[in-house]
């Protein structure tokens, strides 16, 4: 074991328990305020918690006993000495040293002559692809590049634990893709704990995902499992899936609300067992006459609003929501409190137990 974290922290409502293996970048998704940056700030030892423990390659990052009165001596490595680099959301560069001076930082803190820490700044920069960006200042960097040079700083340090905080949520969408790849090899292999609400860095980024909500984890496993088999709607609206929960029947899977939904009879999930049954909104067809089908599922739904996400438009209603293309939504003059049937076909439903 790399990384064990259990800490509580009361006023943030925080109370996780966590592991991390050598080598391993773990994901924790979630929405704004469910506690993924108190976490890594408590890693970093930016942030105390009231109680807990954690440990990084066997040594004590804090210990602070379990809460209570009754309290060991506390034990609160300061954040220089923890072997920890935290990445904040924003890059935050020294404005007035070059981009190699913010980058030879680290290996000088450690206490590398001036001529070597050039050196590892240069190979760290190279790494990043940002060799040619060495001479300049943070200002004449665009935000890419800016983050580049944040994340070989980060490394330069050769820190056992690594924290990036959104990494890529300050960059424009042209920018994100190629520090997105960047990244995909440099962290390779380092031990990161990668906070994102972006599933997409989830998927190119972990090797597995913990899902926080209200300060604690609410779900964890391998990324694709735990987003393409969502357990709670929590995540399932995460990573953009329909998530219909119920108990497994002969002919598909009986819902909580009392529906049905039509699945292929093969499978692995034996009669009376609670299933997910999880949908593509683009696999959602949307129509004002019921559709007939064998192998459809149809629930009847108003539409409850329409949300322009790039080229399509999400429809959602209180059961189903669907990706339509603008002109679909114009042919069926959608609108809220339109009446609608949304369907799926058995074969583009994804079931397993719960
Ligand atoms: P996330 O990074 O998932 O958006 P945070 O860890 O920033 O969530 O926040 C978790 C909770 O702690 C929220 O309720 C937030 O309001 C609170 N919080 C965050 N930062 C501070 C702070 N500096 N002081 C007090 N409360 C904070
Ligand atoms: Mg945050």
């Amino acid at each position: 074991m790399m990384l064990s974290i259990d800490a509580t922290m009361p006023e943030r409502g925080l109370d996780i328990s966590l592991r991390v293996e050598r080598g391993e970048t773990v994901a924790i998704l979630g929405p704004n305020g469910a506690g993924k940056s108190t976490v890594l700030g408590i890693l970093a030892g930016l942030v105390r918690p009231e109680s807990g423990h954690a440990h990084l390659a066997g040594r004590t990052l804090f210990d602070l006993g379990a809460p209570g009165p009754a309290r060991p001596a506390p034990c609160w490595v300061p954040p220089h000495a923890r072997g920890v680099a935290l990445l904040p959301q924003e890059a935050l560069l020294f404005p007035h040293l070059t981009a190699a001076s913010n980058v030879a930082f680290g290996p000088r803190s450690a206490g590398a002559g001036r001529r070597e820490s050039h050196a590892q700044a240069l190979h760290w920069l190279r790494e990043v692809d940002a060799v040619e960006l060495a001479g300049r200042r943070p200002t004449e960097l665009s935000g890419g590049q800016a983050q580049r040079v944040a994340v070989a700083r980060a490394l330069a340090a050769q820190p056992q634990l690594l924290l990036l905080d959104e990494p890529l949520s300050a960059l424009d969408v042209a920018a994100a893709p190629l520090v997105r790849r960047m990244l995909r090899r440099v962290l390779a292999n380092q031990t990161v704990l990668l906070v994102t609400h972006d599933v997409l860095d989830a998927l190119t980024l972990a090797d597995r995902v913990v899902v926080m909500h209200d300060g604690r984890i609410i779900e964890e496993g391998p990324t694709r499992d735990v987003l393409e088999r969502p357990r709670t709607r929590f995540t399932a609206d995460l990573a953009a899936l329909n998530l219909v929960t119920g108990t497994r029947t002969h002919v598909g899977v009986m819902t909580d609300a009392g529906a049905s939904v039509i699945l292929p009879l093969a499978t692995d999930t034996p009669l009376g067992t609670r299933v997910g049954v999880a949908v593509r909104p683009a696999n959602v067809e949307v129509s004002l006459l019921e559709p007939r089908g064998l192998n459809l599922t149809v629930f009847p739904a108003l539409v409850r609003d329409l949300e322009p996400r790039g080229d399509v438009v999400r429809v959602r209603t209180d059961a189903l929501f669907a990706d339509l293309t603008p002109r679909a939504i114009a042919d069926l003059d959608l609108e809220p409190g339109t009446r609608a049937y949304f369907s799926f076909d058995s074969v583009d439903a994804v079931t397993y137990p719960l």
